[in-house]
C-alpha cells in the first residue's frame, strides 16, 4: 500500500529557523479515518514549524467548518471551525508521546506524519453539543419533520 504523503513534515531536510506549511482538510481527509465523526467540510489548516538545533515548536491554526450529525435531529450540520493548537518535538533514543503536547522522536526519524494530529485537532474543535442553531422564530432550524416526530413521541429527556 502507498503511504499517503499530504501530510509528512520532512523535518531533518529543513534548515534551522521558521517554515511554514498549509492543508485543506475536507471529505477525503476524514474518510480515511474509520472512527471520525467530521463527515465533510472545509478546513484550512497553516503550520509553523519552528526548528531549532534540539527541538521542533509546531503551531497549528485550523479555520473553517466541518460538517458532523446533529445532536438533536441526526440531520447534517455545519459547525465552524477555529482552532489553534501546538506540539513540542523533542529527540530521545526512542519515539513515545510523552504528552498531548509533547512529543519525542527516535534520533533516526527523519520526517514527522501529522494527520493524525491533524484529526485529532479537528475533533477537539467540535463544540460539546453539535445542533443546528436556532433560527428567526427562535425555534432550531433542524429538520423540521424530525423535530415534529420527537415532539410527538419523546417522552422524556435527560437532563445532563
Ligand atoms: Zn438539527
Amino acid at each position: 500500500m502507498e503511504t499517503d504523503r499530504t501530510y509528512l513534515l520532512p523535518f531533518k531536510g529543513l534548515s534551522l529557523g521558521k517554515h511554514t506549511f498549509s492543508w485543506q482538510l475536507g471529505k477525503d481527509f476524514f474518510s480515511g479515518f474509520e472512527e471520525s465523526e467530521i463527515t465533510d467540510g472545509c478546513i484550512d489548516v497553516s503550520l509553523l514549524l519552528e526548528k531549532k538545533a534540539d527541538l521542533l515548536t509546531l503551531d497549528f491554526h485550523l479555520k473553517g467548518y466541518a460538517v458532523v450529525m446533529c445532536d438533536r435531529c441526526l440531520d447534517d450540520v455545519s459547525i465552524p471551525v477555529d482552532y489553534t493548537a501546538s506540539l513540542f518535538v523533542k529527540f530521545g533514543e526512542e519515539t513515545y508521546e510523552a504528552s498531548d503536547e509533547l512529543l519525542v522522536l527516535s534520533y533516526e526519524e527523519h520526517e514527522l506524519d501529522v494527520a493524525q494530529y491533524l484529526y485529532e485537532y479537528a475533533h477537539l474543535a467540535l463544540p460539546y453539543k453539535r445542533v443546528h442553531p436556532i433560527g428567526e422564530d427562535g425555534e432550531p432550524t433542524c429538520n423540521k419533520e424530525m423535530m415534529t416526530y420527537l415532539k410527538a413521541h419523546l417522552v422524556q429527556t435527560e437532563k445532563e
